[in-house]
């Protein structure tokens, strides 16, 4: 029988899960806060199965055609030499590559405006015995059988059923950035453009990967280069002075490119300079608008209220250690599908999938935020990580799957 299903957050997550569910035969409508299609200015992501499974298996798309693979795990010292090399192979892509494709998908089957509705933030809900309703800061309203929720981070659907879970700053932020690989010297370029290339020192380490560039590329000349910089902050006045943008305004969750204060990102500039090895800080030098994610933990004791399911980052926003996060959303939305394909037809299938749907994302959850914060506390309080520890390694389940 045929669903009415909303989805809340029209991101990685809440488009995979859209297009499973839609593949599946119900009536799914994606709620998306945002008035224009998203846009992430290109960040990287670390490319694991469950992100590119609907891709590859549904919509028929080659994978190679929006990811790159690189050969090596690299470590380097800080005179520039190689402190470490395995082979190892790993996907990266793009945020927005992969955004682009899953919308693409999505839209195949019809009006995605329609189905995609933007400029719908999602202000009121309530779960009743056979439904849920959903109210939008537009005066709009929607009723169906089940309402998933991917709104991330700072999910209001998390903090009105579980305000106890709140996001717990983990100490650091990663500073980020994108250079295209033509804009570095050819040598530095061919050095970083086959590896994932770490460098790890005192209470912080930078990774540095090659993607996608902003209209799909993948193009040895015409990539970017990624690079993610984890460095410590105290909660509090440094914090608060790290977040606030040039124009005055203080950030919660991030400061995006282009709004940092001038001070610190001649600080971080300086730092990259003084501290890390010359590819890599000519990277950070070379990169036009730096930007800072803070990274928090959340975690929720429960993922189903009646008719409604918190996934993905809503859920459990682990630590991005194991390159995990999209996959782990995707992870939740097969799972989901899966369920309510295994349940009775009726309406009480729903409540069947969702009790069967569950632990196991509850489990994975778990699991993912305590591995990635051991990761967090092993390098940037402890510093007991050494080049090529295989417990690095990315995967949504363990290091390496
Ligand atoms: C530094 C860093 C590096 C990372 N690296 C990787 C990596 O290499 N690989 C990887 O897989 N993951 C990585 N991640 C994690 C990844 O970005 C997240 O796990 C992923 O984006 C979560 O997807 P999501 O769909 O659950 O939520 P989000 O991507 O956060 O999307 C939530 C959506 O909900 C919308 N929304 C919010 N509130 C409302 C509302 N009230 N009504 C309607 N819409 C709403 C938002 O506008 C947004 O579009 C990284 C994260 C960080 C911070």
């Amino acid at each position: 029988m045929t669903k009415r299903i909303g989805v809340v957050g029209g991101s990685l997550g809440g488009l995979t899960t859209a297009c499973l569910l839609r593949d599946a035969g119900h009536d799914v409508t994606v709620f998306e806060r945002s008035s224009r299609e998203l846009e992430q200015r290109g960040a990287g992501i670390g490319f694991l199965r469950a992100t590119y499974r609907y891709l590859a298996e549904q919509a028929g798309l080659d994978v190679s055609t929006i990811s790159i693979e690189t050969d090596n795990i690299r470590y380097l010292n800080r005179d520039g030499s190689t402190a470490h090399n395995s082979q190892h192979s790993y996907l990266f892509s793009s945020w927005n590559t992969v955004y682009r494709k899953l919308l693409d998908a999505y839209g195949s089957s019809g009006d995605l405006s329609e189905r995609y509705r933007l400029g719908h933030e999602l202000v009121d809900f309530a779960s009743h015995a056979s439904g849920v309703t959903a109210s939008f800061g537009n005066g709009e309203t929607w009723e169906g059988d089940l309402l998933v929720a991917a709104d991330g981070i700072g999910s209001m659907v998390r903090s009105r059923l579980q305000p106890k879970a709140v996001p717990s700053y983990a100490g650091y932020v990663a500073w980020r950035g994108m250079v295209p690989e033509s804009q570095l010297d050819p040598d530095i370029a061919s050095q970083l453009g086959d590896a994932i290339t770490y460098y790890v020192y005192a209470n912080s380490h930078i990774l540095v990967y090659p993607i996608p560039d902003n209209e799909g590329s993948v193009a040895v000349g015409g990539r970017l280069i990624n690079f993610v910089w984890y460095r410590n902050y105290l909660e509090g006045g440094e914090l608060t002075d790290l977040l606030t943008d040039q124009t005055g305004v203080e950030r919660e969750l991030s400061v995006p490119p282009g709004a940092m204060a001038s001070h610190h990102v001649a600080e971080a500039r300086a730092t990259a300079a003084a501290r890390l090895p010359p590819q890599i800080a000519a990277v950070v030098e070379a990169t036009k608008e730096l930007f800072v994610q803070v990274i928090y933990d959340i975690d929720v004791d429960q993922m189903v209220f009646g008719r409604v399911a918190i996934m993905g980052d809503a859920a459990f926003a682990a630590r991005p250690h194991a390159a995990a996060g999209t996959a782990k959303a995707a992870d939740d939305g097969w799972s989901l599908a899966a369920a309510l394909d295994a349940t009775a037809d009726g309406d009480a299938g729903i409540d069947e999938a969702l009790a069967l749907w569950e632990p196991a994302q509850l489990a994975l959850g778990r699991d993912l935020q305590e591995r990635t914060r051991r990761i967090g506390v092993r390098s940037q309080v402890e510093n007991s990580w050494t080049p090529g520890d295989p417990e690095f390694i990315f995967g949504l389940h363990k290091p390496g799957d």
